[in-house]
Protein backbone atom coordinates (compact mmCIF):
# COMPACT_ATOMS: atom_id res chain seq x y z
CA UNK A 1 0.00 0.00 0.00
CA UNK A 2 1.13 3.45 -0.68
CA UNK A 3 2.12 6.13 1.72
CA UNK A 4 2.32 9.88 1.32
CA UNK A 5 4.89 12.55 2.30
CA UNK A 6 4.26 16.32 1.61
CA UNK A 7 7.31 18.37 1.98
CA UNK A 8 6.42 22.00 2.19
CA UNK A 9 8.66 25.32 3.65
CA UNK A 10 7.80 28.47 5.25
CA UNK A 11 8.35 31.57 2.80
CA UNK A 12 10.90 34.27 3.29
CA UNK A 13 8.78 35.83 6.14
CA UNK A 14 8.59 32.58 7.87
CA UNK A 15 5.20 33.20 9.34
CA UNK A 16 3.63 31.45 6.64
CA UNK A 17 3.46 28.17 4.29
CA UNK A 18 4.44 29.14 0.26
CA UNK A 19 1.46 28.78 -1.67
CA UNK A 20 3.38 26.06 -3.87
CA UNK A 21 3.28 24.62 -0.82
CA UNK A 22 0.01 24.66 0.10
CA UNK A 23 -0.82 23.38 -3.36
CA UNK A 24 1.38 20.34 -2.76
CA UNK A 25 -1.02 19.73 0.34
CA UNK A 26 -4.01 19.99 -1.99
CA UNK A 27 -2.57 17.42 -4.68
CA UNK A 28 -1.48 15.05 -1.55
CA UNK A 29 -5.25 15.16 0.02
CA UNK A 30 -6.72 14.40 -3.41
CA UNK A 31 -4.25 11.36 -3.87
CA UNK A 32 -4.33 10.30 -0.42
CA UNK A 33 -8.60 10.26 -0.54
CA UNK A 34 -8.17 8.64 -4.14
CA UNK A 35 -5.40 5.83 -3.02
CA UNK A 36 -7.28 5.20 0.67
CA UNK A 37 -3.58 6.13 1.53
CA UNK A 38 -2.17 7.64 4.67
CA UNK A 39 -1.01 10.50 4.77
CA UNK A 40 1.74 12.93 6.57
CA UNK A 41 2.82 16.27 6.27
CA UNK A 42 6.83 17.89 6.47
CA UNK A 43 7.74 20.71 7.62
CA UNK A 44 11.03 22.97 6.67
CA UNK A 45 10.99 26.17 9.00
CA UNK A 46 12.49 27.75 12.22
CA UNK A 47 9.24 27.91 13.72
CA UNK A 48 6.76 25.24 12.31
CA UNK A 49 4.61 25.18 15.36
CA UNK A 50 2.46 28.49 14.15
CA UNK A 51 2.73 27.27 10.46
CA UNK A 52 0.85 23.75 11.07
CA UNK A 53 -2.12 25.81 12.36
CA UNK A 54 -2.88 26.14 8.66
CA UNK A 55 -2.48 22.60 7.27
CA UNK A 56 -5.25 19.78 7.94
CA UNK A 57 -5.42 17.37 10.71
CA UNK A 58 -5.98 14.40 8.58
CA UNK A 59 -2.64 12.87 9.30
CA UNK A 60 0.72 13.65 11.21
CA UNK A 61 2.38 16.53 10.31
CA UNK A 62 6.54 16.69 11.06
CA UNK A 63 8.57 19.00 11.12
CA UNK A 64 12.45 20.23 11.09
CA UNK A 65 12.53 23.51 13.28
CA UNK A 66 15.40 26.19 14.33
CA UNK A 67 17.70 28.90 13.01
CA UNK A 68 19.64 26.87 10.65
CA UNK A 69 15.91 25.97 8.29
CA UNK A 70 14.90 29.82 8.34
CA UNK A 71 17.02 30.62 5.19
CA UNK A 72 17.59 28.48 1.84
CA UNK A 73 20.44 26.52 1.84
CA UNK A 74 21.41 23.38 0.13
CA UNK A 75 23.02 21.75 2.99
CA UNK A 76 20.57 22.10 5.56
CA UNK A 77 17.44 21.80 3.48
CA UNK A 78 19.05 18.35 1.85
CA UNK A 79 19.29 16.93 5.88
CA UNK A 80 15.91 18.20 6.88
CA UNK A 81 14.03 16.77 4.00
CA UNK A 82 15.58 13.77 4.18
CA UNK A 83 15.26 13.50 7.99
CA UNK A 84 11.54 13.94 7.47
CA UNK A 85 11.51 11.18 4.85
CA UNK A 86 13.06 8.45 7.30
CA UNK A 87 10.45 9.35 9.72
CA UNK A 88 7.57 9.02 7.73
CA UNK A 89 8.69 6.34 5.43
CA UNK A 90 6.69 7.01 2.82
CA UNK A 91 6.60 5.53 -0.68
CA UNK A 92 5.28 8.72 -3.18
CA UNK A 93 6.68 12.11 -1.62
CA UNK A 94 5.19 15.35 -3.46
CA UNK A 95 6.88 19.16 -3.17
CA UNK A 96 6.11 21.87 -4.46
CA UNK A 97 8.96 22.94 -7.46
CA UNK A 98 10.08 25.75 -5.59
CA UNK A 99 13.61 27.09 -6.29
CA UNK A 100 14.44 26.19 -2.71
CA UNK A 101 12.99 22.51 -2.91
CA UNK A 102 14.26 22.22 -6.70
CA UNK A 103 17.75 22.44 -5.92
CA UNK A 104 17.51 19.96 -3.12
CA UNK A 105 15.13 17.51 -4.10
CA UNK A 106 16.93 15.06 -6.57
CA UNK A 107 19.63 14.30 -3.85
CA UNK A 108 16.96 14.08 -1.25
CA UNK A 109 15.77 10.90 -3.67
CA UNK A 110 19.23 9.68 -4.27
CA UNK A 111 19.61 9.88 -0.47
CA UNK A 112 16.59 7.61 -0.06
CA UNK A 113 17.10 5.24 -2.83
CA UNK A 114 14.25 6.95 -4.65
CA UNK A 115 13.33 7.78 -7.94
CA UNK A 116 12.33 11.46 -9.06
CA UNK A 117 10.45 13.22 -11.72
CA UNK A 118 10.18 17.21 -12.16
CA UNK A 119 7.74 19.79 -13.68
CA UNK A 120 5.11 17.37 -12.94
CA UNK A 121 1.59 19.23 -13.61
CA UNK A 122 -1.08 16.44 -13.03
CA UNK A 123 -1.37 13.02 -10.87
CA UNK A 124 -3.68 10.45 -11.50
CA UNK A 125 -4.66 6.76 -11.98
CA UNK A 126 -5.10 4.84 -9.27
CA UNK A 127 -2.74 1.22 -10.25
CA UNK A 128 -0.69 1.97 -11.38
CA UNK A 129 -0.20 5.51 -10.53
CA UNK A 130 0.45 8.21 -13.38
CA UNK A 131 2.20 11.17 -13.41
CA UNK A 132 1.83 13.78 -15.82
CA UNK A 133 4.48 16.10 -17.35
CA UNK A 134 5.16 18.70 -20.68
CA UNK A 135 7.97 18.18 -22.93
CA UNK A 136 9.93 20.41 -25.52
CA UNK A 137 8.00 23.45 -24.49
CA UNK A 138 4.35 22.04 -23.87
CA UNK A 139 3.86 20.34 -27.02
CA UNK A 140 3.98 16.66 -25.66
CA UNK A 141 2.52 15.49 -22.58
CA UNK A 142 4.14 12.41 -21.14
CA UNK A 143 2.03 10.13 -18.30
CA UNK A 144 4.79 8.21 -16.27
CA UNK A 145 4.57 5.15 -14.25
CA UNK A 146 6.90 3.88 -11.82
CA UNK A 147 7.72 0.68 -10.32
CA UNK A 148 10.46 2.06 -8.04
CA UNK A 149 9.63 3.54 -4.40
CA UNK A 150 9.88 5.93 -2.55
CA UNK A 151 8.99 8.35 -5.96
CA UNK A 152 9.64 12.01 -5.69
CA UNK A 153 7.46 14.52 -7.67
CA UNK A 154 7.81 17.62 -7.99
CA UNK A 155 4.76 19.88 -8.53
CA UNK A 156 4.87 22.57 -11.22
CA UNK A 157 3.46 25.59 -9.86
CA UNK A 158 -0.45 26.41 -10.51
CA UNK A 159 -1.06 22.47 -11.23
CA UNK A 160 -3.53 22.47 -7.83
CA UNK A 161 -5.36 25.18 -6.19
CA UNK A 162 -3.94 26.10 -2.71
CA UNK A 163 -5.06 24.50 0.34
CA UNK A 164 -7.12 26.86 2.74
CA UNK A 165 -8.59 26.29 5.52
CA UNK A 166 -10.22 27.72 8.69
CA UNK A 167 -6.93 27.74 11.47
CA UNK A 168 -7.05 24.25 12.29
CA UNK A 169 -5.35 22.32 15.37
CA UNK A 170 -2.66 20.43 14.23
CA UNK A 171 0.33 20.36 15.92
CA UNK A 172 3.95 19.05 14.95
CA UNK A 173 6.13 16.24 15.77
CA UNK A 174 9.48 17.40 16.25
CA UNK A 175 12.13 15.47 14.13
CA UNK A 176 16.00 15.86 14.58
CA UNK A 177 17.77 16.32 10.87
CA UNK A 178 21.28 15.98 11.35
CA UNK A 179 23.44 18.74 9.74
CA UNK A 180 26.50 18.28 8.08
CA UNK A 181 29.28 21.76 8.83
CA UNK A 182 27.97 24.21 6.49
CA UNK A 183 30.09 26.81 4.70
CA UNK A 184 27.53 28.73 3.65
CA UNK A 185 25.93 32.09 5.49
CA UNK A 186 22.94 33.28 3.96
CA UNK A 187 23.67 37.15 5.07
CA UNK A 188 20.12 38.35 3.19
CA UNK A 189 18.21 38.63 -0.11
CA UNK A 190 18.70 41.37 -2.64
CA UNK A 191 15.93 41.51 -5.33
CA UNK A 192 15.25 44.83 -7.42
CA UNK A 193 12.56 46.82 -5.72
CA UNK A 194 8.60 46.22 -6.43
CA UNK A 195 8.53 49.09 -8.65
CA UNK A 196 11.43 47.21 -11.11
CA UNK A 197 9.70 43.76 -11.34
CA UNK A 198 7.79 43.64 -14.20
CA UNK A 199 7.66 39.63 -14.42
CA UNK A 200 4.85 38.58 -11.98
CA UNK A 201 3.99 35.16 -12.47
CA UNK A 202 0.49 35.67 -9.73
CA UNK A 203 -0.78 38.67 -11.76
CA UNK A 204 -3.86 37.63 -13.29
CA UNK A 205 -2.98 39.81 -16.57
CA UNK A 206 -0.25 39.42 -19.28
CA UNK A 207 0.95 42.46 -21.07
CA UNK A 208 2.98 41.52 -23.88
CA UNK A 209 5.02 43.54 -25.82
CA UNK A 210 6.08 43.44 -29.23
CA UNK A 211 8.58 44.58 -31.91
CA UNK A 212 6.23 47.29 -33.47
CA UNK A 213 6.54 49.06 -30.54
CA UNK A 214 10.11 50.17 -31.84
CA UNK A 215 9.20 50.25 -35.29
CA UNK A 216 8.86 53.64 -37.57
CA UNK A 217 5.45 54.81 -36.89
CA UNK A 218 2.98 55.97 -39.16
CA UNK A 219 4.74 59.57 -39.12
CA UNK A 220 8.35 57.69 -40.63
CA UNK A 221 9.50 58.07 -36.71
CA UNK A 222 10.36 55.43 -33.97
CA UNK A 223 8.47 56.62 -30.74
CA UNK A 224 10.51 54.12 -28.31
CA UNK A 225 10.34 56.58 -24.67
CA UNK A 226 7.21 57.07 -25.41
CA UNK A 227 6.64 53.49 -26.08
CA UNK A 228 8.23 52.62 -22.67
CA UNK A 229 6.41 54.97 -20.74
CA UNK A 230 2.96 53.72 -21.90
CA UNK A 231 3.95 50.40 -21.19
CA UNK A 232 5.21 50.73 -17.40
CA UNK A 233 2.24 53.04 -16.92
CA UNK A 234 0.26 50.71 -17.86
CA UNK A 235 1.80 47.92 -15.62
CA UNK A 236 1.93 50.69 -12.86
CA UNK A 237 -2.02 51.02 -12.88
CA UNK A 238 -2.79 47.38 -13.37
CA UNK A 239 -0.22 45.17 -11.82
CA UNK A 240 0.22 43.09 -14.64
CA UNK A 241 3.17 41.08 -15.69
CA UNK A 242 5.43 41.87 -18.92
CA UNK A 243 6.00 39.18 -21.46
CA UNK A 244 7.73 40.43 -25.08
CA UNK A 245 8.37 38.80 -28.33
CA UNK A 246 11.49 37.57 -28.81
CA UNK A 247 12.35 39.97 -31.86
CA UNK A 248 11.97 43.10 -28.96
CA UNK A 249 13.83 41.15 -26.54
CA UNK A 250 16.88 40.28 -29.13
CA UNK A 251 17.11 44.03 -30.12
CA UNK A 252 18.46 44.63 -26.15
CA UNK A 253 22.05 42.37 -27.64
CA UNK A 254 25.02 43.88 -28.72
CA UNK A 255 24.59 46.52 -26.07
CA UNK A 256 21.39 48.36 -28.10
CA UNK A 257 18.94 47.88 -24.94
CA UNK A 258 16.11 49.32 -26.46
CA UNK A 259 13.81 49.35 -23.69
CA UNK A 260 16.25 48.63 -20.50
CA UNK A 261 13.26 46.78 -18.72
CA UNK A 262 12.99 43.79 -20.67
CA UNK A 263 15.31 40.91 -20.72
CA UNK A 264 15.24 37.31 -22.29
CA UNK A 265 13.36 36.63 -19.22
CA UNK A 266 10.42 38.65 -20.50
CA UNK A 267 10.10 36.71 -23.06
CA UNK A 268 7.09 33.97 -24.22
CA UNK A 269 7.14 31.64 -26.72
CA UNK A 270 8.90 28.17 -27.74
CA UNK A 271 12.23 29.14 -27.02
CA UNK A 272 11.04 31.62 -23.87
CA UNK A 273 8.08 31.02 -20.84
CA UNK A 274 4.76 29.83 -20.96
CA UNK A 275 3.15 32.01 -18.51
CA UNK A 276 -0.14 30.99 -17.08
CA UNK A 277 -2.35 34.29 -16.25
CA UNK A 278 -5.70 34.21 -16.90
CA UNK A 279 -5.94 36.68 -19.43
CA UNK A 280 -3.26 38.18 -22.16
CA UNK A 281 -2.89 41.49 -23.86
CA UNK A 282 -0.97 41.46 -26.58
CA UNK A 283 0.44 45.08 -28.33
CA UNK A 284 2.41 45.41 -31.67
CA UNK A 285 3.29 41.92 -31.70
CA UNK A 286 2.76 39.77 -35.06
CA UNK A 287 1.60 36.40 -33.29
CA UNK A 288 3.47 33.66 -35.25
CA UNK A 289 3.80 30.17 -33.90
CA UNK A 290 6.56 30.18 -32.07
CA UNK A 291 5.84 33.42 -30.05
CA UNK A 292 1.59 32.04 -29.93
CA UNK A 293 2.74 28.78 -28.73
CA UNK A 294 3.62 29.99 -25.21
CA UNK A 295 0.41 31.43 -24.66
CA UNK A 296 -1.28 27.75 -24.16
CA UNK A 297 -2.20 28.43 -20.77
CA UNK A 298 -3.47 31.97 -21.15
CA UNK A 299 -7.46 31.33 -20.76
CA UNK A 300 -8.36 35.16 -22.28
CA UNK A 301 -6.27 36.57 -24.89
CA UNK A 302 -6.71 39.41 -26.45
CA UNK A 303 -4.32 41.54 -29.16
CA UNK A 304 -3.43 44.79 -30.80
CA UNK A 305 -1.79 45.50 -33.56
CA UNK A 306 -1.84 47.45 -36.95
CA UNK A 307 -2.08 43.85 -39.27
CA UNK A 308 -5.26 42.70 -40.27
CA UNK A 309 -3.88 39.50 -41.28
CA UNK A 310 -1.44 38.94 -38.87
CA UNK A 311 -1.71 35.51 -36.71
CA UNK A 312 -3.64 36.47 -34.30
CA UNK A 313 -6.31 37.36 -36.03
CA UNK A 314 -5.76 34.06 -37.77
CA UNK A 315 -7.82 32.27 -34.90
CA UNK A 316 -5.48 32.63 -32.40
CA UNK A 317 -6.79 35.32 -30.44
CA UNK A 318 -10.12 35.42 -28.83
CA UNK A 319 -10.42 39.11 -29.87
CA UNK A 320 -8.27 41.26 -32.22
CA UNK A 321 -8.24 45.08 -31.73
CA UNK A 322 -7.15 46.35 -35.25
CA UNK A 323 -5.92 49.84 -34.29
CA UNK A 324 -2.61 51.60 -33.11
CA UNK A 325 -1.41 50.91 -29.63
CA UNK A 326 0.24 53.71 -28.80
CA UNK A 327 -3.27 55.89 -28.83
CA UNK A 328 -4.91 52.84 -27.43
CA UNK A 329 -2.97 52.22 -24.36
CA UNK A 330 -2.68 55.71 -23.72
CA UNK A 331 -6.58 55.97 -23.52
CA UNK A 332 -6.65 52.72 -21.49
CA UNK A 333 -4.25 54.20 -19.21
CA UNK A 334 -5.99 57.97 -18.84
CA UNK A 335 -9.09 55.61 -18.33
CA UNK A 336 -7.21 53.66 -15.29
CA UNK A 337 -5.74 56.74 -13.61
CA UNK A 338 -9.41 58.17 -13.50
CA UNK A 339 -10.72 55.37 -11.45
CA UNK A 340 -8.31 55.19 -9.45
CA UNK A 341 -9.56 55.56 -5.75
C1 LIG B 1 13.27 28.37 -33.63
C2 LIG B 1 12.53 29.64 -33.35
C3 LIG B 1 12.11 29.91 -32.07
C4 LIG B 1 11.43 31.09 -31.79
N1 LIG B 1 11.00 31.31 -30.50
C5 LIG B 1 10.29 32.42 -30.25
C6 LIG B 1 9.79 32.68 -28.93
O1 LIG B 1 10.00 31.90 -28.00
N2 LIG B 1 9.07 33.80 -28.72
C7 LIG B 1 8.83 34.71 -29.73
O2 LIG B 1 8.17 35.72 -29.45
N3 LIG B 1 9.29 34.49 -30.95
C8 LIG B 1 10.03 33.38 -31.23
N4 LIG B 1 10.52 33.22 -32.48
C9 LIG B 1 10.39 34.34 -33.44
C10 LIG B 1 9.01 34.46 -34.05
O3 LIG B 1 8.88 33.57 -35.15
C11 LIG B 1 8.77 35.89 -34.54
O4 LIG B 1 9.84 36.29 -35.33
C12 LIG B 1 8.61 36.91 -33.41
O5 LIG B 1 7.69 36.45 -32.44
C13 LIG B 1 8.08 38.22 -34.02
O6 LIG B 1 8.01 39.21 -33.03
P1 LIG B 1 7.04 40.44 -33.16
O7 LIG B 1 5.70 39.96 -33.56
O8 LIG B 1 7.17 41.26 -31.93
O9 LIG B 1 7.72 41.30 -34.34
P2 LIG B 1 7.27 41.56 -35.84
O10 LIG B 1 7.11 40.28 -36.59
O11 LIG B 1 8.24 42.58 -36.35
O12 LIG B 1 5.83 42.20 -35.71
C14 LIG B 1 5.59 43.49 -35.23
C15 LIG B 1 4.12 43.75 -35.33
O13 LIG B 1 3.82 44.99 -34.72
C16 LIG B 1 2.76 45.59 -35.45
N5 LIG B 1 2.77 47.02 -35.17
C17 LIG B 1 3.69 47.96 -35.49
N6 LIG B 1 3.34 49.17 -35.00
C18 LIG B 1 2.17 48.99 -34.35
C19 LIG B 1 1.29 49.86 -33.65
N7 LIG B 1 1.54 51.18 -33.51
N8 LIG B 1 0.17 49.36 -33.12
C20 LIG B 1 -0.14 48.04 -33.24
N9 LIG B 1 0.65 47.16 -33.91
C21 LIG B 1 1.80 47.63 -34.45
C22 LIG B 1 3.08 45.25 -36.91
O14 LIG B 1 1.90 45.33 -37.70
C23 LIG B 1 3.58 43.81 -36.77
O15 LIG B 1 2.51 42.91 -36.90
C24 LIG B 1 11.19 32.03 -32.80
C25 LIG B 1 11.61 31.76 -34.11
C26 LIG B 1 12.28 30.59 -34.39
C27 LIG B 1 12.72 30.34 -35.79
Amino acid sequence: MESILVLTHADESGSALTKQSLEAVTAGLELSARLSAPLTIGIVAENPQPLSKSLPSAGPTLAVSGLSFAQARYATDAAACAALCRAAQPTIVLAPASSRFTRVMASVAHRLGGLIDTHISAISGIGPLEATRWFYRQRVEAVITRAARPWFLLLDPGAYPAYSSQPGTASTEEITAELPATRTTVTGFRAPTQGQQTIRPDARLLLVAGAGWTKKQPDGQTHVPEAAELILGFLHATGASLGSSKSLVDQGGEGNSVLPFLTHLNQVGQTGATPRHAKGLSTCCHGEEPHVVGWRFIADRRAISLDPNCGWTRGKADVVYIADAFPVIAKLNALLEAKKP
